[in-house]
Formats: C-alpha cells, structure tokens, sequence
C-alpha cells in the first residue's frame, strides 16, 4: 500500500499552477508591491534573468503583479461548496486542515519575516449557483472559461459580507467531495498575477489558490501533513514556479516544497527565500569574481548566519549553495550536507527551472519516507566532497565544520566551510 501511493504521488504530484501573464509594469492590483529584495550593488551578477519572458521565472527580483511576500499578508479564505456537492459537516473543519498550520510554515520559513493571516468573514459553506459539474474544472484547466465564472459567482455571493480591498490573496478552499479524489487527480491551482481576473470592489482577484480534494496518501500522515498543498499554492501567489516537471519530481526532489508537497514537511530552497524576502543580503554572498574565497553556511531552516552562495554563469543562470540539516520545516533529512543546484531563469514553471545535483548519483537514497522522491535524499555534498565544473573551471568543496556559537560544538549546527574557486 505505502509503495503504491508513492508511485500514485509521485505521478500525481503537487498541483499546476497557470499564471496567466501578469500586470503591466506600474499597474497595481490587490495586495500587490515589490517584493522586498535585500541586495546591494555587490549582488548585482547574481541577479539572474530570462532573456525572453517566461510566465514565472526564478529570476530576481520578481516580477510585479504578485503578492508581497514580507510583512503582514491577509489572507482571504472562503469555503464554497455545489448543489452536487454539499459540504459535509462544518465549514469550519475545511479550514482548520489548514491553519493554523499554514500560518504557522511561513512563519517558521520566514524566518519571522512573512506573518500570514488567514481570515474567514464566511465561516460557513458558500454555495456556487451552478453545479461543480457545470463549471468544468479539470486538472489543467485555464482560467478561462470555467475559472471566471466560478470567480465572478463567488465574488457575487460573497461581496455583501466581504471587502475585497482589504486582503491580499484569496484561497478557495473547496469541499473535498467535489471532484475526484487527490489519488487520480490534482485538481488544486493558482491563478497568480492575472489582471484579467474578474474585479471586486474595483481591483482584480489575481493572485487566488483553489484546493480540491485531501492530499491523503493512505500513510496515516495525512493530519500532520496533508495542508502543505496550501503553501505550495501560496508560493506561486508569490511568484514561484513549479520545480516538478512533467518526469514527477526527479530534478529537486524534496527539497522545495514547490517540488514536492506531498508527505514529510520540507522548506523552500535558499534561492526562493532570498526571491521572497526573507534573506538580508548579508546572507547571501554572489560570488562573481575569480579566485577561492571561503564561506561558513549556516543551516537554512534555522534563522541567522550565512544563507546562500550564488555563483552566477551567465546572465540567466547560476549554482546555488546551501547547508540543509533537519530541523524547521525540513523533517525528512536524511543526510544533513551542502546542497548544490542549477537555476535558470529562462527556464519556465514546470519544466525544470532549477536542478539539484547529486552527490551520489544511483544510491537510491537514504529515506524510504513516502512521497519523497528517494534518490536525491541523500543529495547534499558532506565534508572532503567536492563538487567540479572543469568546464568552468568551478570548484565547490565542502572543507569542513564550522566553529560554530560557543557551545554548538563541532557539528552541522556549526555550520559548515564551503570553498569556492574560480578560476
Ligand atoms: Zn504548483
């Protein structure tokens, strides 16, 4: 049974996303600003971009049109259900699958830096005027024209109660009985920086993460981690792209929960955190230049230290380095160590923007967790291993511990050395 989900998951996993272009530059929409990107002229080769426009990039900084991703957000959060579906039981029960939870992640990923607030002014199921069969929702569908009608009819049945004004994202959470199970099909979806949505008191609804469905895998760990569909829906309302591909999650496995957001939790990649906000730029180091310069990480999930070292190829394109240990919301690590990856900015939702590199390529692995794709748990680059790009002349070696806060002690909580040349 444990065997047979994984598959299921990993065939089905996580959910589309459909940006659908995003506002023109200097429009505005609900909730929307600059993403507070903390860099300096010193990270200027670091701030990767595609040439052509791709419809969500892992270039910096993000474009406009998206939620912002640092202070206070608020959340709208509505419970619809159909004549075909009626909800079942409380409204109330739909929300608390995911919060305080959700809240909860940003915070801890944050490091603080992201208070999400979700807020109910329907603590109760809002009732669509057409049936779910009618709207024709299907996994992959558009926005149009089953995604508008069923904004513009729950815009309608929630206006007298509800100013859209005061939030900055809207998350539709559906009943579960509507539509086939998470098993055969994931039907959630985010519509992120889409002026053309249908307008409530007067500003767009563009940035809206629908969730269908229990993410329930039938491990038994569907309680503790069957809401993490909501912030993987919620970062694309930030701007960020799918890193699973059409292949499931072979490119970044668990290490980002836009790759992988069934099972064990698991945080963002130290790229995204900078993306967003959440990293001051005295923890990201570009390093640009030629020669060997050394660096000491601190573990990403926990909050202080050096973050992130980028070491830009081209314009587009770059390596990120990283120190992943358990701890915050990185539960299945199995092999605490230097995660090493590939970012593409030109390289669009979905198809492979960022790649991890394997330090131990056909190991299989060291978790047999469910739902987390194996071969690339034990991914990350440990002390006297070094990573090459001869052709670049790259070297990237993790030289060893770190020394740590006193009292850390000799351990991955220390940190950990990381050399880079160039040459
Ligand atoms: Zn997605």
């Amino acid at each position: 049974m444990a065997a047979l989900a994984c598959v299921t998951a990993l065939t089905f996993t996580v959910s589309t996303s459909a940006g659908t272009g995003r506002l023109a530059p200097g429009a505005s929409t609900a909730g929307a600003g600059p993403i507070a990107l903390s860099h300096t002229s010193a990270h200027g080769p670091c701030m990767i971009r595609g040439a052509r426009e791709v419809q969500m990039s892992e270039g910096i900084p993000t474009s406009t049109g998206y939620t912002r991703s640092t202070g206070t957000v608020r959340a709208l959060t509505l419970m619809i259900d159909f004549s075909d579906a009626p909800g079942e039981g409380d409204a109330r029960d739909r929300f608390r699958e995911f919060f305080p939870q959700t809240r909860e992640w940003f915070r801890t990923s944050s490091y603080g830096r992201l208070d999400y607030r979700p807020e109910t002014p329907i603590p109760s199921w809002l009732r669509m005027p057409k049936s779910f069969r009618e709207y024709g929702i299907e996994r992959g569908a558009p926005f149009e024209p089953g995604y508008r009608a069923l904004v513009q009819d729950l815009v309608a049945a929630a206006d007298p109660k509800v100013d859209f004004r005061a939030y900055d994202l809207l998350n539709v959470l559906v009943t579960p009985n509507a539509g086939l199970s998470a098993l055969d099909t994931v039907l959630s979806v985010t519509f992120a920086g889409n002026p053309e949505a249908p307008r409530a008191d007067g500003i767009p609804v563009a940035n809206a993460s629908f969730v269908y469905s229990r993410q329930d895998d039938g491990s038994g760990s569907y309680d503790r981690t069957g809401y993490r569909v909501l912030p993987h829906e919620n970062g694309h309302v930030f701007g960020l792209p799918d890193l699973y591909t059409a292949d499931g999650g072979g490119a970044v496995g668990h290490w980002d929960i836009m790759s992988e957001d069934w099972g064990a939790n698991n945080d963002f990649l130290g790229w995204h955190k900078w993306k967003l906000g959440w990293l001051d730029a005295a923890q990201v180091h570009c390093a640009a230049s030629t020669g060997t310069t050394e660096y000491t990480l601190t573990p990403l999930p926990l909050a202080g230290g050096s973050k992130l070292v980028f070491l830009p190829l081209d314009g587009r394109t770059g390596y990120a380095v990283e120190l992943r240990t358990r701890a915050g919301n990185d539960e299945a690590v199995c092999r605490p160590g230097v995660l090493i990856y590939k970012v593409d900015a030109e390289v669009d939702t979905g198809m492979g923007p960022v790649t991890v590199y394997d330090s131990r390529r056909d190991s299989g692995g060291c978790t047999r967790a469910p739902n987390v794709h194996a071969e690339l748990s034990d991914a990350p680059f440990t002390p006297g291993e070094t990573f090459r790009d001869a052709g670049r002349g790259i070297t990237i070696e993790v030289a060893g511990v770190g020394t740590g806060a006193a009292g850390a002690g000799a351990g991955v909580e220390g940190g950990y050395r990381v050399r880079v040349t160039r040459e």
